[in-house]
């Protein structure tokens, strides 16, 4: 449930408005926005009726919310979201790069990787120490030791530390090196992460199932928000189809549609999309054209040498050749690239 307020509400009226939500035992979600002031309500749906609310001073409307994700929905707050993270914006307008490696592999990967984005301005690196992996047999990251590693040389260099964490358990722990947390496409549905990352004090990049609808997607941003926690990026990353020529098949009609369902930035994931790195600048491109918020991405100093996701990895001059075709497209589109 909405309510819309008219325009000469006062405080006195909003504040009223919100004693009596909470007097019914729901939970008022107050957004003021440039044009309109809006409460969300949100509670059992079954039990929530408009009447109780229609004839409160300085209420215009109010509007039922039919999509069952509702803190998540643009409804429920009809200006972007912008998530801050070490004073940086996603989500603000401009086209954010996060880039680095699949996973963290040593100090001097770190190293090459956190200096090449220093150099270029940007303000994030991603690196994985817990690594989801398909068979067990495969790389699972260096633990807690990666994250020291990754943290290290993301601080020499000023930037913020993109990485992932595997499980509620790890939220702690993880939470004591990195500035967002990554939620992989495995994990879009681990209700207990999700839960922990709710109250927990730092942005999260939740990535999309591979085989989870956009609502599906909302839906677990909501058990984020519903926790408190509404600083939330949204990634694609391409979905499971019958294609087999690209690792995934990117929705990159995802990006329209979550703009117009959903206050909260969407971000695209070129690298897990296509899976092969000579694919990558084009979509990347696309991204912007598309209207993301930015990018995430995997470079590697030596892609051969790579422990995990090498194939898609660019190596660090065809990272500049991409950055460079990203600037002349994003002056094009009035947009900085950040
Ligand atoms: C990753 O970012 O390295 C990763 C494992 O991504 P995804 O969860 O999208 O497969
Ligand atoms: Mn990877």
């Amino acid at each position: 449930m909405i309510l819309v307020f008219n325009n000469d509400a006062s405080e006195k009226d909003i504040q009223f408005a919100i004693s009596k939500i909470e007097s019914l035992g729901y939970k008022p979600h107050l957004s003021r926005g440039v044009i309109k002031t809006i409460i969300g309500v949100t509670g059992d749906d079954r039990s929530i009726s408009e009447i109780e609310f229609n004839q409160l001073p300085g209420v215009e409307e109010v509007l039922r919310v039919l999509k069952p994700y509702k803190l998540a929905s643009r409804d429920f707050h009809p200006e972007d979201t912008h998530v801050s993270v070490n004073n940086t914006e996603i989500g603000s307008g401009s086209f954010t790069v996060i880039s680095g490696p699949c996973s963290v592999e040593s100090e001097e990967q770190i190293e090459k990787s956190a200096s090449l984005l220093h150099q270029y301005g940007f303000k994030f690196i991603r690196g994985g120490a817990f690594k989801p992996r398909s068979s067990p047999y495969s790389f699972q990251g260096l633990g807690e030791n990666g994250l020291k590693i990754l943290k290290k040389g993301a601080q020499k260099y000023g930037l913020a530390v993109v990485t992932e964490v595997l499980s509620a358990h790890d939220v702690d722990m993880v939470g004591e090196y990195t500035d967002v947390f990554q939620v992989g496409a495995r994990n879009m549905q681990n209700f207990a992460l999700l839960k922990a990352l709710g109250t927990a004090h730092k942005p999260v990049l939740l990535k999309r199932g591979m085989m989870a609808k956009i609502e599906e997607l909302l839906l677990s941003g909501e058990y984020i928000m519903k926790g408190g926690n509404s600083r939330i990026i949204l990634c694609e990353r391409g979905i499971r189809t019958f294609e087999t020529a690209t690792r995934n098949t990117l929705d990159i009609g995802a990006v329209p549609v979550i703009k117009r369902w959903s206050h909260l930035p969407i971000i695209i994931d070129p690298s897990h999309s296509m899976g092969d790195w000579h694919y990558v600048p084009a979509v990347s491109l696309a991204a912007l054209a598309a209207g993301a918020d930015g990018i995430i991405l995997e470079i590697h100093p030596d892609p051969i040498q790579a422990k995990s996701d090498g194939k898609q990895s660019l190596n660090f001059d065809n990272f500049k050749i991409l950055i460079n075709r990203l600037k002349t497209l994003a002056g094009a589109m009035n947009i900085t690239i950040q």
